[in-house]
């Protein structure tokens, strides 16, 4: 993965929990609206808001599988406060913004 790719999925690992949030309620009123149906309004909701999530999850591993440039190691979700840190935590080289 190139720097190009890691500020890409860096940026849809920010925005897609509130892409998510988004779909989920528009999915609903949407579909609850054409079908006049809750329960498939409902079920709509969820596997559309799975999708961006599991498309969030996929962001997550790809920048865990970044490795750093400085010091060759990859990136931990569980050693840093916030994911993915601005520096590598083992060597402090800034990674790609
Ligand atoms: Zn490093």
């Amino acid at each position: 993965m190139d720097a190009e790719q890691f500020k890409k999925e860096k940026w849809l690992y920010r925005a897609l929990p509130v892409v998510a949030s988004v779909v989920l309620l528009w999915a609903f009123v949407l579909v609850q609206k054409l079908t006049g149906n809750n329960q498939i309004g409902v079920f709509a909701a969820f596997t559309s808001a799975f999708l961006v999530m599991w498309r969030w999850k996929v962001a997550g591993i790809r920048l865990e599988s970044w490795t750093c440039p400085g010091c060759g190691r990859r990136l931990s979700r569980s050693v840093s406060w916030s994911f993915p840190p601005k520096k590598c935590p083992n060597c402090g080289e800034l990674t790609p913004r």
